[in-house]
């Protein structure tokens, strides 16, 4: 057996170290280090002999680092016993499960100048939940490890120490653990355009203990494969008030994600194909114009804000004069782009706000808002006498047609029915009094005629 590792100033207990040496027995003397306040904050390894180097894998070069070498996390226990002891009588202290993977019941006897000598029994044989506690653990670590998710415990304070699931990490990352010891390497990974938004949850969840966060990201694969994951994490402070505590779950959600995807790309392109259907609906397929249903929709909408006192409004349906003949003369198709050249007519010379539509045939309805009959009559006879003069270009021809048209301005508790058979009227009066005409039926009953 080598020599005692006794320092100087170790004293009369050298020879008691000795003394363990022989014996076999685990033997150290240490030194409690106090503050300018008298309060002790670390404990130092003055000396120890060769079985206890042995045992617990320590030498005296740990010097105050001591606590923390040999008993890791249960470092401030420890601690908080050797002060304790100090005030006292030798005593048993609690056992000790030690960095060196073993278990040891700690004899502590107290001696002048702050000194302490500690005997250390290897009870690990004796312990006899130990090996049913090493069996859980190892059965916990590797359900830990092969949960389908990243699991994650950090110290933050006082010291940093990083735990989490190496397995599964490895499985949704594709880096090794070095990339998630801490968080600055588990940012390195995260999608740029994410990584502002991650990084103000991971400050807000720092800021406040007892917070809890939730957030959807994606991160960059080692095989640079995009992948969404979804964090679930708690801060919070230890309950004997020592340590800040991160706990963390990091879910592979990218299926889930882009199933989502596919079921809004779905949805938006349904929707757009509902939209095209709605307006083909409502539309004239030659003519591009209003049909007759959205012409019914419009008059009624129309109506209905009349009735509110939202202003007046004057109908006006048009009807070509001799279109069978132009028909017959011409030939369906010239009859077809006759039609359009009314239709353009419309929309080119009324205003933005009056509403053209083809009602049905050779039959056009316009709705003039906010317009009396004595108005829309000018308006109408101007569009007459345009259209009149502008014959349609079809090929190399040109083609002259009229049309008849009769107006009529909507009244109170007016419907779409009576609007239409008033304007129908006053039409056919405009073709029986020659066509090529306006006729109006004024909200008076006074009938006018504008050739
Ligand atoms: P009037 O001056 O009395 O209105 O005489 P008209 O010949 O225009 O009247 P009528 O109702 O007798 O004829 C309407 C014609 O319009 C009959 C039909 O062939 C034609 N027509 C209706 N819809 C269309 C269409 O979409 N394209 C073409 N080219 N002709 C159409
Ligand atoms: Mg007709
Ligand atoms: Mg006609």
């Amino acid at each position: 057996m080598k020599a005692s590792r006794a320092v100087d100033g170790a004293g009369s207990t050298h020879v008691e170290t000795k003394l363990f040496e022989s014996l076999g027995i685990a033997h150290a003397v240490l030194s409690l280090i106090r503050d300018d306040a008298g309060d002790v904050r670390r404990v130092a390894l003055v000396a120890c002999n060769e079985p206890f180097v042995e045992q617990t894998s320590i030498t005296v070069d740990v010097g105050d680092r001591f606590l923390r070498e040999a008993f890791g996390v249960g470092a401030r226990t420890a601690l908080a016993e050797f002060v304790e002891a100090a005030q006292g009588d030798t005593k048993a202290l609690s056992h000790y499960y030690t960095s060196s993977g073993r278990w040891f019941a700690c004899y502590c006897r107290p001696s002048r100048d702050d000194r302490l000598t500690i005997v250390l029994i290897d009870v690990t044989a004796y312990r006899s939940d130990s090996a049913l506690g090493l069996q859980r653990e190892q059965a916990y670590r590797s359900f830990i490890e092969h949960l389908p998710m990243i699991a994650i415990l950090r110290v933050t304070a006082p010291q940093p120490v990083s735990l989490f699931s190496a397995g599964s990490f490895r499985e949704i990352t594709g880096y090794g653990p070095e990339q998630g010891s801490s968080s600055e390497t588990w940012l390195e990974i995260v999608h740029p355009d994410d990584l502002e938004r991650v990084r103000t949850a991971g400050e807000r969840l720092m800021s406040e203990p007892h917070h809890d966060s939730e957030i959807e990201y994606r991160i960059i694969r080692r095989d640079g494969d995009v992948r969404w994951v979804q964090s679930y994490d708690r801060h919070f402070t230890s309950d004997d008030g020592t340590m800040q505590i991160v706990q963390g779950l990091i879910l592979d959600i990218t299926d889930r994600k882009l199933q989502e995807q596919a079921l809004q790309q779905a949805n938006d392109r349904i929707q757009e194909q509902n939209q095209l259907l709605e307006q083909l609906a409502r539309t004239d397929a030659l003519t591009g114009l209003l049909n007759r249903r959205a012409m019914q929709e419009q008059l009624e909408r129309e109506l209905r804000l009349q009735s509110r006192g939202r202003g007046r409004f004057s109908v006006l349906l048009i009807d070509l004069d001799d279109f069978k003949g132009v028909n017959d003369r011409h030939g369906h198709r010239a009859g077809d782009r006759v039609l359009v050249h009314l239709a353009e007519t419309l929309e080119r010379q009324l205003r933005a706000s009056d509403v053209c539509s083809r009602w049905g045939g050779e039959e056009f309805m316009v709705l003039f808002t906010g317009t009396s009959g004595e108005a829309a009559l000018n308006v109408a006879t101007k569009l007459r006498i345009w259209f009149a003069g502008h014959p349609a270009e079809i090929d190399d021809q040109t083609l002259a047609v009229t049309f008849t048209g009769g107006l009529v301005e909507a009244t109170d508790g007016d419907a779409v029915d009576a609007l239409f058979a008033r304007a129908d009227t006053a039409l056919y009066q405009g073709k029986n009094a020659g066509r090529n005409r306006i006729v109006g039926i004024m909200s008076s009953g006074a009938t006018v005629e504008r050739a």
